[in-house]
């Protein structure tokens, strides 16, 4: 085999992105287009310079690093007895040059799909294919976001459509409405597991339905109902198209539910009468909530609903009260609307929510689903989320950590060696680590299409701000008391400086004036330079922020976020946490490593406003009395030992705990391998 054919076969498996070796082959292969293409090997290798691919070191590495691949690929992981899940999620964020996500729910999906294949759980993850993705964010002159989707052409994604041994595509037929659909699959590989992307942009789907899988929540309430039709019913069709046999169907929020309805039509197909097949789907379901936000649950109208599935409710044989029935909280409630999330509820045994807290708040928010239960035993547990550690962790970091603390990819136990590195080692990582997201910054400001001309300084403290601008996230709250923000940048003696990024949903009118208002806070004068929006908030600006920032600070309106994983990529990289007690940060936050703003208790904050005046003044207060000192305060040695301390207390603890290593094996153990899994509700 070439080189150029090993090349081309790693690029082919997305274990590639965790690699940092092969992503430097595909790098030297030619640094420019790779950084050109959202870092797309596909097209570095059609691009490669002769001389490297002729070069003799060059060639030994691309040996050694196929051969790794072929080793992981044909090895068993150690929870490879697990049941085959077949997981379902709308959206996955696997690497930048393939933007099927718009956020944290993609990222997880992404994370558990790699850390299931790492542990050699066999999954098999279904989405729709979204060839133009999530749209791309740059700004107008105005600072106000705008959004462009360009397509991906083939060619430069590494999937493989799926066909039969004709050579002719596999297709399923799914109706909306009365309206067939017929969908082929492309197939994605990550590592050891499988992702089968949906496409309905082909013959002989009418023009107008064509759409439906090219974009990623965009359009109204018809086309996501039709989208969501095509992603379960359809993507449980083509997984028996494509002789897989799943144990378990684990539907990752309510987007995919529809996998229970088709499910269901499954089990009434082989005779077996509504409760044996209620009863045998909730068996074999796990549905995973994640949102306590409203609006990020899907309602359709009864309407709508029957409308769209007028033909598949003959296939059901069911009324239209009786499956309008598993969608409604109270079925006979005529004007209730159908629900996703009651329906992934019901016809799930095992349910959870992401993180302690919002396994507590999802319990509350569903407890009308149970009446006869009290609100503890409401059956929503929970899994806290973790983050794909290979993935999130700098280049740059892991020799460091390689040679410090060996093993520390799966062994918790590796992290408590932290304390035997020596102080100055610890400081000389984390400047390291925020020189280079400096450069970076620095270097992206000039280049956008807005340029940005930051003075950042490596040696300042660098708070990192970036996630979806939801405005429950309230990403201006830094600037609520803009005198007092102010004199923080402003400070001689210690001075901070900051860089935002993130991307607000195009029908989000709130979060957009939330990005505007930032970036017009980067051109004030007291502020310019110090403060930075970076534009189209990606992996790869995801990968810097967390890797550089000191300070992770996460501002959400308590209990809003179900879990929040960014700031879970920080402690790695010796970074600090400074975030309200909402979604894992409970579950981290010892009092040593990191800062909480505001308390940890349940009781509602009475008033929004009061809510941001106190939550902003706690974060200046602790700036000042807390954060300040502990990386400002140097001993003679030119080091901040209050800093060093924490940073210790960080790395010994949240790495491993909130890893997706750790979340797949809690998911695998106590979920999935489950023999007859307990009914609940
Ligand atoms: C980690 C990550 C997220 C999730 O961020 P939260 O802070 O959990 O909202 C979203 N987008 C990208 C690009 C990420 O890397």
């Amino acid at each position: 085999m070439t080189t150029r054919q090993k090349l081309k076969q790693i690029a082919a498996n997305l274990w590639w992105s965790w690699q940092p070796d092969a992503i430097d082959l595909f790098r030297q292969l030619n640094p420019d287009v790779f950084g050109a293409t959202d870092n797309n090997p596909l097209r570095a290798v059609k691009h490669s310079r002769s001389e490297v691919l002729s070069d003799t070191e060059f060639n030994r590495k691309v040996d050694a690093v196929y051969t790794r691949l072929q080793a992981y690929l044909s090895t068993d992981g150690e929870l490879a007895a697990a049941p085959r899940i077949a997981y379902f999620c709308m959206e996955y964020g696997l690497h930048e040059s393939l933007p099927l996500y718009s956020g944290g729910l993609g990222i997880l999906a992404g994370d558990h799909t790699k850390a299931a294949s790492d542990l050699g759980v066999p999954l098999t993850a279904v989405g729709l294919f979204l060839r133009e993705g999530y749209f791309k964010q740059y700004f107008n002159e105005k600072g106000q976001q705008q959004a462009d989707y360009p397509a991906k052409p083939v060619t430069s994604l590494p999937i493989e459509l799926a066909e039969n041994d004709s050579g002719d595509p596999i297709t399923v037929t799914v109706h909306l409405g009365h309206q067939p659909i017929v969908l082929r699959a492309w197939i994605l590989s990550v590592g050891r597991s499988r992702l089968v992307l949906l496409d309905c942009d082909i013959d002989p789907n009418p023009f107008q339905y064509r759409y439906l899988t090219r974009r990623l929540y965009a359009g109204d309430t018809r086309t996501r109902i039709r989208q969501e039709i095509l992603l379960g019913i359809g993507g449980l069709r083509m997984l028996r198209a494509l002789g897989e046999e799943p144990e378990r169907y684990h539907m990752n929020e309510g987007h995919c539910a529809f996998v229970g309805l088709e499910l269901m039509r499954e089990r009434l197909a082989t005779g077996q009468s509504r409760d044996e097949a209620e009863q045998w789907v909730r068996d074999h379901c796990i549905f995973t909530t994640h949102t306590p936000v409203k609006a990020g649950h899907d309602r359709f109208d009864s309407d709508l609903f029957l409308d769209q599935m007028s033909h598949y409710r003959s296939e059901l044989a069911m009324s239209d009260g009786d499956l309008l029935s598993y969608g409604r909280a109270n079925p006979a409630d005529v004007s209730e609307p159908f629900t996703m999330t009651i329906l992934g509820l019901r016809l799930a045994s095992i349910t959870n929510g992401v993180s302690r807290l919002n396994g507590e708040v999802a319990r509350a928010q569903w407890h009308h689903l149970f009446p006869e239960k009290p609100v503890e035993q409401v059956p929503i547990g929970h899994v806290t989320n973790g983050v794909h550690l290979p993935t999130w962790t700098s280049p740059l970091a892991r020799p460091f950590l390689d040679s410090r603390l060996p093993g520390w990819l799966e062994d918790p136990d590796a992290w408590l060696n932290v304390d035997q590195i020596p102080d100055n080692e610890l400081w000389e990582y984390r400047r390291q680590l925020r020189k280079a997201l400096i450069e970076f910054a620095q270097e992206r400001g000039r280049k956008q299409t807005l340029p940005q001309n930051p003075s950042l300084d490596p040696d300042v403290l660098t708070i990192g701000f970036a996630r979806r601008f939801a405005t429950y996230k309230r990403a201006p709250l830094f600037f609520h008391d803009m005198q007092r923000a102010i004199e923080f940048f402003a400070s001689e003696d210690r001075p901070l400086q900051m860089i935002y990024a993130g991307k607000a949903h195009p029908a989000d009118s709130s979060g957009k004036e939330f990005i505007r208002h930032i970036y017009e806070l980067t051109q004030h004068p007291a502020l310019h330079g110090r403060l930075v929006f970076l534009e189209n908030y990606d992996m790869e600006i995801g990968r810097m922020l967390v890797s550089g920032a000191d300070v992770w600070l996460n501002n959400p309106r308590r209990p809003y976020e179900a879990s929040g994983t960014s700031g879970q990529k920080v402690a790695v990289h010796g970074g600090l946490n400074f975030s309200i007690l909402d979604g894992w940060w409970p579950e981290g936050f010892d009092g040593t490593n990191g800062w909480s703003i505001g308390m940890d208790s349940s009781a509602a904050y009475m008033d929004p406003a009061v809510q941001d005046d106190q939550d902003a003044g706690f974060i200046y207060d602790t700036l000042e009395t807390s954060i300040l000192p502990a990386f400002y305060d140097r001993n003679g040695g030119q080091i901040p030992e209050g800093w060093i301390t924490m940073m210790r207390s960080a790395m010994r603890k949240l790495p491993y705990q909130f890893s997706a290593r750790r979340m797949v094996r809690d998911y695998a153990v106590n979920y999935y391998m489950v023999e007859a899994l307990p009914t609940g509700g």
